[in-house]
């Protein structure tokens, strides 16, 4: 399989092969990597995919894509990444049916199960074993540098912790995460995890990962690289639990292999409900996939209008649901490439026009060459769907799951349901995917119940471990030179 970036064609969009981008962030004309075409599952392939454990799917799918490792090294790796002791159970991301409602059953895919409870452990689980074994293969080493505020760093560090090629380098914005995610991450006591708080908020965080990301010599001396939303192995490693709900939707409910399936997405950067448009286009009977924001509605603009206007810092709304307040989707640029027909020049223009005038529009007249409307009609009958949610509607959706199914779901699970709920079609399942935990985010499951969440075994204790941090200033040359002084070399 070969990869090609969204912003060029023909011989300047080649990336080479799954290997070379696998440790690359952005093309070098700005663009992400895709992969030239999308592998096929026909409907006998996917009937035997049912019978396969969760490792085994993930590597009948993740061979497809990763051509250039062998196969019995992939098999390896999967069964590596998804283990019982890591996801709880042998299902790994296990479904839930809870009832059926105007007809339509309605479902739950757990996929916050991981070390983490969120369903990013799904990914960079995988994520760490692929780096492992192609830096090890290349006698290389990698230190992640990257800003979090919350979510993807715990992922990340839990997935590279036991790891002998990689370190992490993880800035976080002092004070300003919960206890839980807090203690989540600088518990942590291994060597290569470096957990450094910053006196300032995130987008401070991020501003010194750039800075330090721009300085391309110091850069490559400290083979400094990021696991962030870009990266296409993550992408590629979420396509799995789409055919994994799928399948036990057809088990569960009695379908035929070919009846079709929705699926509700809990959106911020694009990255997971992208993976389940690739699923759609491999061939995965789809109906809807429900593209679910909370307040920061830019996707769910862009689906309504075909106006896609990215927001500001202060148009960025603070909520309950933290890991979707995101005003810029990274991977929306992989969809809209994918809807032009993987027309990378079209692509660039529309990337042009967002960074001139903050927005582009789809529906009627934008000021390039592409075939525009066309790109409309293919997203309008893409499967994708859109909606939002607010802060009453999730704590309405809490309670209303708690009381009609005594199942307690966390808030972006909450936006999900209830955008989900919008697009209900008799005889369809309608699969929400469960994103992360309530114990994660347990101050609005308080307000909503009036009784804090149920939190796994294990960690009733997380806050009491002693942690590991340390508080760094805004201070690009500190961070440079606690960086050269711990890297991996
Ligand atoms: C990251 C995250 C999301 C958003 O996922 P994207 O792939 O960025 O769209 C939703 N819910 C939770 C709990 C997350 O951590």
């Amino acid at each position: 399989m070969n990869y090609i970036s969204t912003r060029s064609t023909g011989a300047a969009a080649q990336m080479g092969g799954f290997q070379d981008i696998l440790l690359e962030g952005l093309a070098q004309d700005g663009g992400l990597a895709m992969p030239a075409s999308i592998p096929q599952i026909d409907r006998t392939t996917l009937d035997a995919f049912s019978k396969q454990p969760y490792p085994a799917l993930a590597a009948e799918i993740i061979s497809r894509f990763a051509t250039d490792i062998d196969r019995a090294v992939i098999d390896r790796l999967a069964a590596q990444a998804y283990t019982v002791e890591k996801f709880g159970s042998a299902e790994i991301a296990p479904l839930t049916p809870l009832g059926i409602e105007q007809g339509a059953p309605l479902a739950i895919l757990e996929l916050s199960n991981g070390p983490t409870l969120a369903f990013k452990d799904m990914a960079m689980q995988m994520l760490g074993q692929l780096f492992e074994y192609v830096l090890t293969q290349r006698g290389e080493k990698l230190n992640i540098l990257g800003a979090t505020s919350g979510d993807t760093g715990s992922a990340a560090e839990y997935a590279m912790r036991d790891k002998h090629a990689v370190s992490v380098f993880m800035l976080s914005p002092q004070g300003r995460m919960s206890a839980f995610q807090r203690a989540q991450m600088y518990s942590l006591q291994e060597p290569n995890i470096h957990n450094l708080a910053v006196a300032g908020v995130f987008d401070d965080c991020q501003d010194m990962v750039k800075a330090v990301s721009a300085d391309l010599e110091f850069k490559a001396k400290w083979r400094i690289g990021t696991v962030n939303s870009i990266n296409w192995a993550r992408i590629m490693s979420q396509v799995v639990y789409y055919f994994k709900g799928y399948l036990a939707a057809v088990h569960v409910y009695g379908l035929k292999i070919g009846d079709p399936v929705s699926f509700s997405v809990p959106s911020g950067n694009f990255g997971n409900v992208f993976s389940g448009f690739i699923a759609k286009s491999m061939g995965l009977p789809i109906a809807k996939l429900v593209v679910a924001t909370n307040e920061n509605d830019v996707l769910d603009e862009f689906f309504r209008t075909g106006v896609y206007r990215v927001r500001g810092a202060k148009e960025t709304y603070q909520t309950s649901s933290p890991s979707m307040d995101i005003s810029k989707a990274s991977n929306f640029e992989r969809f809209i490439f994918a809807m032009t027909g993987n027309d990378g020049a079209a692509t660039a223009a529309l990337w042009r026009e967002l960074a001139q005038t903050g927005q582009f529009k789809l529906s009627g007249t934008v000021s390039n060459t592409s075939p525009v409307s066309d790109t409309w009609r293919n997203v309008k009958s893409s499967g994708l769907v859109s909606g939002k949610s607010t802060h009453q509607n999730r704590l309405d959706t809490i309670r209303d799951m708690d009381a009609r199914y005594r199942r307690v779901i966390d808030t972006h699970t909450a936006d999900g349901v209830f955008v989900g709920r919008k697009y209900l079609e008799p005889g369809v399942p309608m699969i929400c995917l469960e994103t992360a935990l309530p114990a994660k985010f347990e101050e609005t499951i308080l307000e909503a119940l009036g009784r804090p969440a149920p939190r796994p075994s294990g960690l009733e204790h997380l806050e009491s471990l002693p942690q590991r941090v340390e508080n760094i200033g805004q201070d690009v040359a500190q961070l440079k030179h606690i960086i050269a002084e711990r890297a991996l070399r």
